[in-house]
């Protein structure tokens, strides 16, 4: 999956995936990412995310809406991101995915589940370019 969360210097928001799908899956699937709220979710008063990872799993816990709640009640995008992540995990422990983050202030964040590292790329008028972070997962 390739998701992005935009803001435009008027403080405009949007979010979206494309998706290559999941690994042998059955013709007809549509699996998380076109799905509101769980393959991507935004809020212009808050901030947005998208997730990637095992979307058979995922759109039941609706991930990318679970991270931008957390952030309308005050964690930052990273730690938003871990409680959407968590809550996935305690059901499915073996469960593989991550979720990237912007507050609508652009403060950007990740988290990642069932592997080592992930990194996502970042763009605002600060940085210079592309920027390549990286977070370890849990
Ligand atoms: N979430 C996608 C899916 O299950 C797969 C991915 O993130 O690569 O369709």
């Amino acid at each position: 999956t390739i998701g992005m969360i935009a803001i435009d210097s008027q403080g405009h928001i949007a979010g979206g995936t494309s998706t290559n799908g999941a690994t042998h899956k059955i013709p007809g699937r549509v699996g998380d990412s076109p799905i509101p709220g769980s393959g991507a979710y935004v809020d212009r008063h808050v901030g947005g995310a998208a997730a990637t990872g095992d979307g058979d799993v995922m759109m039941r816990f609706m991930p990318a809406l679970v991270t931008v709640e957390g952030m309308r009640s005050g964690l930052s995008p990273h730690k938003a991101a871990e409680l959407a992540l968590f809550q996935i995990g305690m059901y499915y422990p073996e469960f593989m995915g991550a979720i990237v983050a912007t507050s609508i202030t652009g403060e950007v964040g990740a988290a990642c589940h069932g592997f080592d590292k992930f990194p996502y790329s970042v763009a605002n008028p600060t940085l210079q370019g592309v920027t390549v972070m990286e977070v370890l997962c849990f």
